[in-house]
């Protein structure tokens, strides 16, 4: 472990503004916070090995065009940077060696170094290699086209950002291009984020969306935020949505918020809005883009967080609820998915929204009320109803939030890195998770997925258990069957069927209510809140 903020200074020059910010006024909580995972986990946290990181974010490799980084001071997408940053806090601390690049020059100059053209680095008279690749989608499309060896010799040690997750059916282009009528909407049938043909486990979400991808997560900072939290004696709510085009169909519910309390915003393009142009801002207190300081101060004081249904599972929800705001979460009456929603029209998931922010829709009240934001008579209830909340302010750290704490995100990158191994085609025995960890469960329902079934078991489906499962005699013995055949399908392992393409394996594919499949699912237990690892796997 190293706790010193030095070794992340020098890098401080090619990252926005932003991300220095935030690394710099939480770095006194991640060194705390180094210290208590520590004390809880001394054997996993020490004895690791010391890795070569390489951290590409491709995000910010097209800044000319795509300016995400000058964006960030005025309401362009944040949630990256903020896990990029909280990424890199991590890596730094859990003490491996990092290598950082935003740009395709400075890439090209680790490629070399790594690949043996430049001065490359020797320990004990050995090249040094590198160990893994966090890289993002756009940064694995700049490494395909311009460091194709690169990528080839390192696919198994990319780690993908994925903020929404991929779900099998994208992971390979050919299997997309033979289904892709049925796997999409009116909007699109292209797959431009998927086909990269990775493990899936190599895909790291923002929330934990799917049990086939790795949760990476983020920090929300609940510690000591209580302390300061005064709410105004007159309600107050703060509307979800940095720019202006979140709030266009939204006239209604706001005209419903503004009869019941005061309506502030964080519009950071608004004075691009012709004068008496639209009145749909009228009586709103905006403050334009705020600083994370400023923006916390702001939280303290509001009673409402108000989703307008857009931007999907961003982190500023579970922000306002750790000061203390109940959040009005945009439930969708009609599910959103790729296939009715231009906006996942092209994303390689099959996941169904059911509303703007479907993991805090699980944690309800007091800290969240779910409702169709456009049923006039339900949005008035849901409003009082959230002025009325008392809501329970820990000053000391929230359960709630163990899925986003420092502590996890510290033990959960750092066992994953030291034990998650897509390189080698281990044998059973060596395999982590451990194989006798392994529970088999058939699905009950025809349209259940391995998902569900081990969720009701209270277990998670393990992705890397499905190719010993996958087994002649396993399925003979558990169907009866008189004869196998083989399948290159997403629900396979199921009935008599052997799964074909190892890349089609899949804990989220549900099969259709009317297809009488019955699937072989792998399962296993975790610890609490930390999905990656099971209770018996340390
Ligand atoms: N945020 C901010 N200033 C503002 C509005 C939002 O710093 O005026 C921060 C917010 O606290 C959160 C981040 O922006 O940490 C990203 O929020 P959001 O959920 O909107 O995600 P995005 O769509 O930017 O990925």
């Amino acid at each position: 472990m190293s706790s010193s903020i030095r070794r992340l200074l020098p890098i401080f020059d090619g990252i926005p503004h932003y991300m220095k910010q935030r690394i710099n006024r939480l770095w006194k909580k991640w060194k705390e916070g180094a210290h208590e995972v520590i004390t809880k986990y001394p054997e996993t946290m020490t004895q690791r090995k010391k890795l070569n990181v390489l951290v590409f974010i491709g995000f910010l490799a097209n800044e000319q065009k795509l300016n995400f980084a000058k964006k960030s001071d005025h309401g362009g997408p944040l949630g990256e940077l903020l896990q990029w940053s909280d990424l890199l806090a991590t890596l730094s601390i859990i003490g491996h060696h990092l290598e950082v690049s935003t740009d395709k020059e400075s890439l090209k100059s680790i490629v070399w170094k790594y690949m043996g053209r430049g001065p490359c680095q020797y320990v004990n008279g050995s090249r040094q290699q590198l160990d893994i690749i966090f890289t993002d989608i756009m940064g694995l499309n700049i490494l395909r086209q311009r460091h194709r060896q690169f990528l080839m010799n390192n696919r198994c040690r990319i780690r993908l950002l994925d903020s929404f997750g991929t779900h099998a059916e994208f992971t390979t282009k050919s299997y997309f291009l033979q289904n892709k009528r049925k796997l999409s909407g009116p909007d699109s049938q292209r797959n431009p984020w998927g086909g990269h043909g990775l493990d899936l486990r190599q895909h790291w979400t923002f929330y934990p969306h799917s049990d086939d991808n790795t949760f990476l997560g983020f920090v929300v900072d609940t510690e000591g935020v209580g302390e300061n939290i005064q709410k105004t004696s007159t309600p107050s709510a703060l509307i979800y949505g940095k720019q202006k085009y979140m709030w266009m169909d939204a006239e209604k519910p706001i005209g419903i918020l503004k009869k019941l309390v005061k309506v502030h915003a964080t519009v950071a393009d608004l004075e691009f809005i012709p004068k008496n142009s639209s009145s749909l801002f009228d009586d709103v207190q905006n403050h334009g883009f705020l600083n994370s300081e400023e923006i916390s101060e702001l939280l303290d004081k509001t009673t409402i967080f108000f989703g307008l249904g857009f931007p999907l599972e961003g982190p500023a929800p579970l922000e306002a609820m750790a000061h203390g705001t109940v959040f009005i979460n945009a439930k969708f009456e009609e599910l959103k998915s790729r296939k009715n929603y231009k906006f996942l029209s092209e994303k390689p998931t099959l996941r169904e929204w059911t509303s703007q922010n479907p993991y805090m829709e699980k944690i309800g009240e007091p800290h969240v009320i779910t409702v169709d934001i456009n049923n006039e008579e339900e949005l008035e209830k849901a409003i009082k109803r959230a002025i009325e909340l008392k809501v329970i302010l820990f000053s000391g750290f929230n359960p709630k939030f163990l899925n986003f704490s420092r502590n996890r995100m510290y033990h959960s990158i750092a066992v994953l890195l030291e034990k998650q191994e897509l390189c080698d085609k281990i044998s059973i025995s060596k395999r982590w998770p451990p194989v006798n960890e392994m529970k088999i469960f058939k699905t009950k329902k025809p349209d259940d997925s391995c998902e569900m079934t081990c969720h009701s078991q209270n277990m998670l489906c393990e992705p890397s258990y499905f190719p010993v499962m996958n087994s002649s005699p396993l399925l003979t013995r558990e169907f009866s069957c008189s004869e196998l055949s083989t399948d290159s399908s997403p629900f396979a392992p199921f009935n008599c069927t052997v799964q074909q393409s190892a890349s089609l394996f899949s804990c989220a594919s549900r099969p259709s209510p009317s297809s009488g499949v019955v699937r072989l699912c792998p399962c296993r237990d975790y610890i609490p809140e930390q999905h990656a690892i099971c209770k018996m796997c340390l």
